[in-house]
């Protein structure tokens, strides 16, 4: 099997199962418990989250650890900004992954104003737009570093600076889910970081929020009063000490595992762009993030490729798997100005670093080929 859809899930590292196994089998103890083999596994979470804080380029503040990122971006957004005094503005951008964009919405229901970053053609927040956007009452950003579809990077120390100037109170929440580990970036411009351990081959079901310090955020869960007291609830320890595990191997692999991940994207865009009729959706190729690559076969409805492509043993999405196609268009495709012919034959391909070249090589004469059968059939 060629598995093309890295930016959906990724398969977990070994060394991250064996360390998850540990934890379940061996050293299973409660982390609140008083006697010392329970303290020993404190200690060991603890050691995780100083190393995370320094994988994200801080010195300090907090790293909550959380189910995954639906649940880091709904608490950095309820957490923060229900209890403010007052209302205001709220921005996100356009093409945020719904557990912002529908968590934005519900606050909209409370009296806050919502009002959508405009978009470039390449996918990415348009900054000098932003710029005009912005206004003294904004209480929060909400941006996503990478875009999950189309790979499009953000320019994050540039909205910081806008927002530095017009609104200095503002918190800027960024979701770092298709970022973190795959384009090198410092969280030190940010008051929330959201990540997801599945996205970088440690387990589902585990994730984080970065808090920088002085950030006033409410718990998302109350009881037993864990994790700060923002997040009850008995630590994830196989979870989080497996996504640790991750996080330490692709750092020691990062410029490697990046390098790879470029090298079959670009192999895979260049090939297809000898194709008639496909075109590329998003950045330039090197200003992109490596692992994604969103390509629009015209003629063609993307499920039906991606079924044809199925049967062959390649497995890719028209999209991501939370947002593809909600009533019938593609919201980040068409923010983009993307019309829906081209959105309708778009195929989303995101690499890990064990993909090669020969599987972009593979997947590319198979499209091939299929593409001469599948385009018999075309609307004219
Ligand atoms: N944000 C982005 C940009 C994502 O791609 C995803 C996963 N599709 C999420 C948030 C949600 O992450 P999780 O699966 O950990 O809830």
């Amino acid at each position: 099997m060629i598995y093309f859809d890295n930016s959906a899930t990724t398969r977990v590292f070994n060394e991250s199962v064996n360390v998850a196994v540990k934890y379940m089998t061996e050293d299973y103890f409660n982390p609140s418990g008083a006697y010392a083999p329970a303290a020993s596994v404190e200690r060991n979470i603890d050691g995780a989250r100083k190393r995370l804080l320094s994988a994200l380029g801080v010195q300090s503040g907090s790293i909550i650890f959380t189910s995954g990122a639906t649940e880091s971006n709904n608490f950095a957004i309820f957490g923060t900004i229900p209890s403010m005094r007052g209302k205001g503005t709220i921005i996100i951008g356009g093409n945020e992954h719904p557990s912002v964009f529908e968590t934005a919405r519900e606050l909209e229901k409370l009296g806050f104003r919502i009002v959508i970053a405009p978009t470039l053609s390449n996918g990415c927040i348009d900054t000098s737009r932003f710029a005009s956007i912005m206004t003294p009452d904004v209480k929060l950003v909400s941006v996503m570093h990478v875009n999950n579809e189309v790979g499009a990077i953000n320019n994050i120390p540039a909205i910081r600076s806008i927002m530095r100037t017009i609104a200095p109170n503002a918190l800027l929440h960024v979701d770092g889910v298709q970022g973190f580990l795959k384009v090198p970036f410092s969280a030190r411009n940010c008051d929330m970081y959201s990540i997801s351990g599945h996205k970088f081959h440690a387990p589902k079901g585990v994730g984080a929020l970065y808090v920088a310090n002085g950030v006033r955020i409410s718990p998302c869960h109350i009881g037993g009063g864990q994790e700060e007291g923002l997040r009850s609830g008995t630590e994830n320890v196989p979870g989080i000490m497996a996504m640790d595990k991750a996080i330490e191997i692709y750092l020691s692999n990062q410029r490697e595992f990046i390098g790879n991940m470029y090298n079959v994207k670009t192999a895979l865009a260049k090939r297809l762009s000898r194709v008639n009729d496909v075109y590329i959706n998003g950045p330039a190729l090197e200003e992109g993030a490596p692992h994604i690559l969103n390509v629009s076969f015209m003629g063609i409805r993307g499920e039906v490729l991606l079924h044809a492509l199925e049967e062959k043993g390649i497995i890719v999405s028209t999209g991501s798997a939370c947002s593809a196609h909600k009533h019938g268009k593609n919201r980040v495709l068409e923010s983009m100005g993307i019309k829906s012919d081209r959105q309708e034959g778009a195929i989303r391909f995101s690499f890990c670093p064990f993909n090669t070249v020969l599987e972009a090589e593979e997947t590319a004469v198979k499209i091939e080929e299929l593409l001469k059968f599948l385009r018999r059939y075309r609307r004219r």
